[in-house]
């Protein structure tokens, strides 16, 4: 559930219509509904309340210092997979108790800025990633806590460009060397073992890959213990589906929840949950203009003014958007293919897609681009970056500005031999 709902026949985000954001801001830009994001957060709690997990929104998903405020006032703290995304996060007001801290990639400074910062949890990787995590904890006198992502081996049966939990993929270490590498902590002064970390992948829409997953972490976090380690931390992952479209029906939070309860209820565990998508998906919209109509041998062309530099999801993964008129249809629809600016085949929305007569101006929505929306846009074809709006029940704010040309080439410079 969301709130962006038609009242009087436009389009409002909780109570503001959309063309007032639009006369203000200029299109494109993305704008968040703060209910809708508590209520994801509600819901999730809700869900999992009999093991109340801690809930580190993943940071990635949606990284505005705003939204990130909103998740915290919610009690959320944060999964970050970078220091950028660190640096957000204590920007926007997280303690950092509440961060964790997973990837395959981290660095020396990243790591450094982290133990600094006195994060949480670190999500381990790799044999090399723990031991350099070592060294750099003892040159600082300190104890990393250190979870180990496992790589349970399960098909999280989503996109392959978002499966993250098979032992092809480059993420988690398999059980097998997890094993050794627990052992092996065992003469690391700098990591202090608090537990194991999991995520095998981002919108799924079935709860069986979870289940086997979890049961399969579940056994280990058993032998762990039975071999003398101490794990007091679950980091279960993110990764519940959202619907993209009228008829998805990903599993229910609760069904989730219960799962869960089932398979780590009695093992006396901590758990931390990092959802993304499910928080941040249905709470942000883009809202871009038409600017040109067009037609070419029988297919019509709704040319807007977003392209897929400010919304790449559907030509990296296939993905859908429900397109809507930002004012309600009052003619008989008919299909057009929704296109961006940018000169890439790949530039496309959607094809065929049902809408009213559209006139060069008119405004349309895509829905469910609150995650992973802003969060990969760029600037391909020098398009500055798409503005940021959120919205509170009857008030908005601009939390990213829209870029101008100059900001958009701060820190280019000729060569000292070019001339001025
Ligand atoms: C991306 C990611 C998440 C969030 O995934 P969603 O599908 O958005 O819930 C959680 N944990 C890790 C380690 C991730 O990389």
């Amino acid at each position: 559930m969301d709130h962006f709902t038609y009242q009087h026949g436009e389009l409002c985000a909780e109570n503001v219509p959309i063309r007032r954001i639009a006369e203000a801001v200029g299109t494109p830009f993305y704008a968040y509904s703060t209910a809708t994001l508590h209520r994801h957060v509600q819901v999730l709690r809700e869900a999992l309340s009999p093991l109340s997990p801690m809930l580190c929104f993943a940071v990635k998903a949606c990284p505005n210092i705003a939204v990130l405020r909103t998740l915290a006032a919610a009690g959320m703290g944060a999964d970050v997979v970078s220091g950028g995304e660190l640096f957000r996060a204590r920007k926007a007001g997280i303690n950092p108790e509440n961060i964790v801290f997973s990837g395959v990639g981290k660095t020396r400074e990243e790591i450094d800025y982290a133990l600094e910062e006195g994060i949480r949890q670190f999500n381990v990787e790799s044999a090399s990633e723990l031991a350099l995590l070592n060294e750099c904890a003892l040159k600082k006198n300190v104890k990393a806590p250190t979870a180990l992502r496992i790589n349970p081996d399960v098909d999280a049966k989503t996109h392959a460009k978002i499966s993250t939990g098979k032992k092809e993929n480059k993420f988690g270490i398999s059980m097998r060397s997890a094993r050794l590498l627990y052992a092996e902590t065992a003469k690391m002064e700098g990591i202090s073992v608090q537990g194991i970390s999991m995520h095998i992948g981002s919108q799924l829409t079935s709860l069986a890959p979870f289940e086997e997953a979890y049961s399969r972490v579940r056994e280990f976090v058993v032998e762990l213990r039975a071999a003398g380690h101490t794990i007091r931390t679950l980091d279960i992952g993110g990764g519940l589906g959202v619907p993209y479209r009228d008829g998805d029906v990903p599993p229910l939070p609760a069904d989730y929840g219960r799962m869960i309860a089932g398979i780590f209820s009695g093992l006396d565990i901590e758990l931390i949950c990092e959802p993304g998508r499910l928080i941040a998906g249905n709470a942000g919209i883009l809202i871009t203009r038409v600017v040109h109509l067009k037609e070419n041998e029988g297919r019509h062309y709704a040319v807007v003014d977003a392209g897929m530099n400010d919304l790449m999801r559907p030509a990296l993964y296939d993905s859908h958007h429900d397109i809507i008129p930002v004012m309600a249809a009052t003619t008989a629809l008919s299909a057009f293919d929704v296109v961006g600016p940018v000169c890439e085949s790949s530039d496309v929305f959607m094809k065929d897609t049902m809408l009213p007569v559209l006139h060069a101006g008119d405004l349309l929505a895509l829905r469910t681009a609150g995650a992973y929306g802003a969060s990969m846009s760029g600037s391909y074809n020098s398009r500055p970056l798409t503005p940021e709006v959120l919205v509170n029940s009857d008030q908005f704010a601009v939390i990213r500005a829209r870029q101008g040309y100059e900001e958009m080439l701060r820190g280019e410079t000729f060569a000292p031999w070019q001339s001025p």
